[in-house]
């Protein structure tokens, strides 16, 4: 595996890979979640081109991006013996000038949900996803569902700009009690992380009721907020695949979004139904 750093570094790597690229960006301090998008480049791909950076343009003001977790000595490991072929760690610096042209995600989609409380978070995201792809020419790039918002705004921004990179929605990985993994999980303590199951839960109880029959989202939203009653619940939200307001869920084409605070902790969770 080629750890590299510098945009040199990584252009004079790319060439190298002959055949298929896929492309998996992170932001470190990876987990089971992270390693079976790394799992499905694998699988589809000749080579796995991995990016581990925390991009400051994503975070807010008022935002602790010095406090985000970091393993990079873990993250090296767990790539190299994942069978990555290049993990890119760039500098801040290396990925943005001081001054530069930006990019604005579609506001009737990017400021509602997660971008409602951290507006401007998409426009950053875009903006380090397309600089990435540009870097990587990955044939096929992985994102986790986990992540819905994001990986729509993304795939709106394929397709709107015309990017020839195939876009690769992945699965949810939970721990076995139905937590979803995710790299801010470590900021639980264990009256928290037993809290913090009140999510999935949530997502469990709307299952039933789909399954039994119901279709109108408000009971099914009543519901999830009497589970999530404990925790400081941020938002409930049942969209259709184009983040669309709906009032009678259509099995293939929703989506049931959940965000709650478990102490200071920020924690969302999904379900595509
Ligand atoms: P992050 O490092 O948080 O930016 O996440 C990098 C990628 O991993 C994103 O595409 C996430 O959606 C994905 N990811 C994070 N947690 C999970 C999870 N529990 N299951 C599947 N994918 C995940």
């Amino acid at each position: 595996m080629k750890i590299v750093k510098t945009i040199q570094e990584l252009q004079n790597a790319r060439k190298e890979l002959h055949g298929s690229v896929g492309f998996v960006p992170t932001m470190g301090a990876l987990h089971h979640g992270h390693v079976s998008l790394i799992q499905k480049s694998l699988e589809q791909n000749d080579h796995t081109i991995v990016s581990i950076f925390v991009n400051p343009t994503q975070f807010l003001a008022h935002e602790d991006l010095s406090k985000y977790p970091r393993k990079p000595e873990a993250d090296i490991k767990i790539c190299e013996l994942a069978g990555v072929a290049i993990l890119f760690m760039p500098e801040i610096s290396t990925m943005y000038a001081s001054f530069e042209p930006t990019l604005l995600a579609p506001a009737s989609k990017a400021y509602i949900l997660e971008g409602f409380s951290r507006p401007g978070h998409f426009d950053g995201v875009l903006r380090v996803v397309l600089k990435l792809f540009h870097l990587t020419k990955p044939q096929k790039a992985y994102f986790g569902k986990k992540d819905a918002q994001q990986l729509y705004l993304i795939q709106n921004m394929v397709k709107t700009f015309f990017l020839d990179v195939d876009i690769i929605p992945c699965e949810i990985i939970r721990e076995d009690d139905g937590l979803a993994l995710s790299s801010r999980n470590v900021y639980l303590d264990q009256t928290e992380r037993s809290e913090a199951l009140f999510i999935s839960k949530s997502l469990k109880v709307a299952t039933r009721l789909i399954m039994a029959g119901e279709r109108d989202v408000t009971p099914i939203k009543a519901e999830i907020l009497s589970t999530l009653a404990s925790l400081h619940v941020e938002y409930v939200e049942i969209l259709n695949r184009d983040f669309d307001t709906i009032s009678s869920i259509e099995i293939g084409n929703s989506i049931i979004l959940v965000c709650a605070k478990v102490g200071t902790t920020r924690l969302i969770d999904n379900l595509w139904i």
